[in-house]
């Protein structure tokens, strides 16, 4: 048993002598690689799980903005550093009925803001397939750990990419489901109107798994959905019949060579598979960056307002109450939140609200109907996850080009809409991702178009898209 490839499915086919090995495989492994790749904020040396649930023993980890009893919840941000929370989220909750066993905690850009892990307050994750590169983010570590083996699935949040992106970059599948249908109780806010919690696996057969087990109607949170969406059941039936878009405006940004090559040659694929692709426009998208990077500021400068130095986290006393906010905030908060705040709180102060707040939440409608418009014609919607594959730590300074990047995972989270990162090919030697877009609560569909990509591929091993080899 090599257990860096192991996958869900897998481990529900061992013995029960080999599953009862699977944590401490896990323990091995994440003892042995993280060194090198840093994925993990806290490892949990003694995790206990439940013995029953068809998932008992199979390791998990879980992105640290993700609320677990036992075990620090940082959001890789010093003014939570040494936060533990007092319940469990709903995801966590439910993975542990079913007997998924938390190994750790991972690294993600400070409170999710960002695309790269170099956010964290605390350190760097390293890409698995290049140390000298980044895994992605804010989901890096989720990503990295999954991609390096040491651990078999991990639950990340996406708020404009976040899951999807550094799937992409690490060679795995990401997949955001539609707004609504995954509780975001313990999850801590960044945008809640954007946040959706989502798995990362080695195989699109695996994200569905977990989404039926993460998935459903939670009291705890009004707006999640009664609604029942069959991820598995459909799976493999093939994309023959279905009618695909591609937005022409993609090719409007600077594209990766490799990356629209590999792009292009999925469409082949689909197309050698029955499916039909075309070409429509989308005359909106390119507003949806400039649009996203004002609401998810502005909620995030309202929903930051609670780590005030007084009800938990970092406090550092200053005189008198104004003095003790300030010195707190200042401390606390990394450049890259400060930064959202600001922006944040500009857009929504009296004078500005008409100009920025308002006006994008008309623009976010006007995406979102366009994109709805072209799915009530086609099945999905195509695009690379990103115009680039994963670049240089220390690379990209200038905060607008690091924004850019997301212009193809960011109109899914205005909209609502399901969306996933599948691997497909190489650029220069690092993974590419194929997104595909479908309707709201279209989720299966979703999966399936992904699956079939994924079991067609030309680039598998052993019937998967191959993990980095990662030398201890
Ligand atoms: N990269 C985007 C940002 O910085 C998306 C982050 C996310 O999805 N959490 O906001």
């Amino acid at each position: 048993m090599d257990f860096r490839r192991l996958t869900v499915e897998d481990c529900l086919r061992l013995p029960r002598e080999e599953r009862e090995k699977l944590v401490s495989l896990s323990l091995e492994t994440i003892e042995r690689l993280d060194p090198k790749i840093k994925a993990f904020i806290s490892v949990n040396g003694n995790v206990s799980f439940r013995r029953e649930g068809e998932f008992w023993g199979v390791p998990i980890s879980i992105k640290d903005n993700i609320l677990t009893l036992g075990m620090r919840t940082t959001c890789a941000s010093k003014i939570l550093e040494n936060y533990e929370s007092v319940f469990d989220a709903t995801v966590v909750k439910k993975l542990k009925e079913k007997g998924f066993a938390i190994v750790g905690k991972v690294n993600l850009d400070e409170f999710a803001m960002g695309s790269s892990t170099e956010r964290s307050a605390f350190f760097v994750t390293r890409n698995p397939w290049d140390l000298e590169r980044v895994p992605g983010g804010s989901s890096g570590g989720s990503a990295a750990s999954v991609a390096a083996g040491m651990v078999v699935a991990s639950l990340g949040s996406d708020t404009g990419g976040s899951v999807r992106q550094p799937a992409a970059f690490c060679g795995v599948v990401g997949f955001k489901p539609t707004y609504g249908l995954v509780s975001r109780y313990g999850l801590v806010a960044f945008a809640s109107s954007l946040d959706q919690i989502g798995p990362i696996t080695k195989t699109v057969r695996d994200a569905a798994i977990l989404m039926s087990v993460i998935a459903g109607r939670d009291p705890n949170d009004a707006t999640t959905v009664e609604r029942k969406v069959d991820f598995l059941s459909g799976i493999e039936d093939g994309v023959s019949g279905m009618r695909f878009a591609v937005p022409e405006e993609i090719y409007e940004h600077e594209l990766e060579k490799g990356v629209a090559e590999a792009f292009e040659e999925s469409l082949r694929l689909l197309e050698r598979l029955g499916a039909r692709v075309e070409r429509v426009r989308l005359p909106h998208l390119k507003y949806s960056v400039a649009t996203y990077y004002i609401i998810a500021p502005a909620e995030a400068s309202s929903n930051l307002a609670r780590y005030d130095g007084v009800k938990y986290g970092l406090r550092l006393k200053g005189t008198g109450l104004r003095e003790t906010y300030m010195k707190t905030r200042n401390v606390g908060f990394g450049e890259e939140v400060t930064r959202r705040i600001m922006i944040g709180t500009f857009t929504l102060s009296a004078a500005y609200y008409e100009a920025y707040f308002n006006k994008a939440q008309r623009v976010r409608k006007k995406i979102a109907s366009e994109l709805n418009d072209v799915l009530s014609e086609y099945d999905a919607i195509l695009t690379p996850t990103s115009p680039v594959t994963a670049f240089k730590i220390g690379e990209i300074k200038d905060p607008l080009t690091y924004y850019l990047m997301d212009i193809f995972t960011i109109p899914a989270n205005l909209a609502g809409l399901p969306a996933i990162s599948v691997p497909f090919g190489f650029s220069n030697g690092l993974p590419v991702g194929v997104q595909i877009m479908g309707r709201r609560f279209e989720d299966g569909k979703v999966l399936r178009i992904a699956r079939a990509i994924e079991k067609h591929s030309p680039y598998n091993e052993d019937g998967r898209f191959p993990l980095p080899e990662v030398e201890a």
